[in-house]
């Protein structure tokens, strides 16, 4: 219906332009033109105007729809350059481009988790099993987490996240909520086998200005001594 309207909009305007330009030749020269002349100034252009804008129209309806398209396509390839293929979280470069310019008013924290004695269920369950393991612990994490706190796989089987705004007691608390959340999950094989799941995490101060290196190198410290002190456990740094 849309274009219609610009095709007519558009027959319209040269048919009122031929019609004018006659108007304007009759007052210059003062003769009077023969009542075919008139008809044949509103047929003329409307036939030509009528197949052309329709073209037209329908030709920027084209392009605008492409344009869109391509926005689209755009914004989802833009996405997919963040994401890790297997769990869907930011894969490490996005992780860190997007904690590096950490500029919330107050301190946060980044901790490290590392799922516990892993090799060994892809040893005894396959690689499968090991990706499905995977993905359920990072959904669980995700799900731990607020929208504004960013979570990244930076390593085979390890997370990195930065909890904005954030206490260390409160991060405690948080990590040892999505701890308990992934030692209670219910993984299994294809074949039914469950997988218990288990994963250590480390936590440091992070704030404005701070070296994020630095700061996760702080949270591994901790992770290492989560898993010397027994494994399944929270520890802060320091
Ligand atoms: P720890 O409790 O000390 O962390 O022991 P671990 O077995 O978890 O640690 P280790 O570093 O020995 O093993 C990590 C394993 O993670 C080895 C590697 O095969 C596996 N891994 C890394 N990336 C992937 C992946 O994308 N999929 C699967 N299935 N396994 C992966
Ligand atoms: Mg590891
Ligand atoms: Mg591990």
């Amino acid at each position: 219906m849309e274009q219609w309207r610009k095709v007519l909009i558009a027959v319209a305007f040269s048919v009122a332009a031929t019609v004018m330009a006659m108007v304007a030749m009759v007052l210059l020269t003062g003769e009077d033109i023969p009542w075919p002349f008139w008809v044949f100034t509103v047929i003329c252009p409307a036939c030509i105007s009528a197949p052309i804008s329709f073209v037209l129209v329908r030709q920027g309806e084209a392009n605008r729809r492409l344009n869109q398209q391509l926005l689209l396509t755009q914004a989802e390839l833009r996405a997919q350059v963040d994401r890790d293929h297997l769990t869907g979280v930011l894969n490490r470069a996005a992780f860190y481009s997007h904690a590096a310019s950490y500029d919330a008013d107050a301190p946060g924290c980044v901790l490290l988790s590392d799922i516990d004695h892993f090799k060994a269920i892809n040893d005894r369950h396959g690689h499968a099993a090991g990706d499905h393991a995977l993905r359920m612990v990072a959904h669980t994490l995700q799900a731990a987490l607020r929208p504004t706190d960013l979570l990244g796989r930076v390593g085979g089987e390890e997370f990195a996240i930065l909890l904005a705004e954030m206490p260390i007691p409160l991060a405690l608390t948080i990590a040892e909520r999505a701890r308990g959340a992934i030692a209670a999950l219910r993984v299994t094989t294809a074949d039914g086998t469950p997988i218990p799941l288990s994963i250590s995490i480390g936590i440091a101060p992070y704030d404005a200005g701070m070296s994020l290196d630095a700061a996760l190198a702080q949270a591994d410290g901790a992770m290492y001594d989560a898993k010397r002190s027994g494994r399944n456990r929270v520890l802060a740094a320091g």
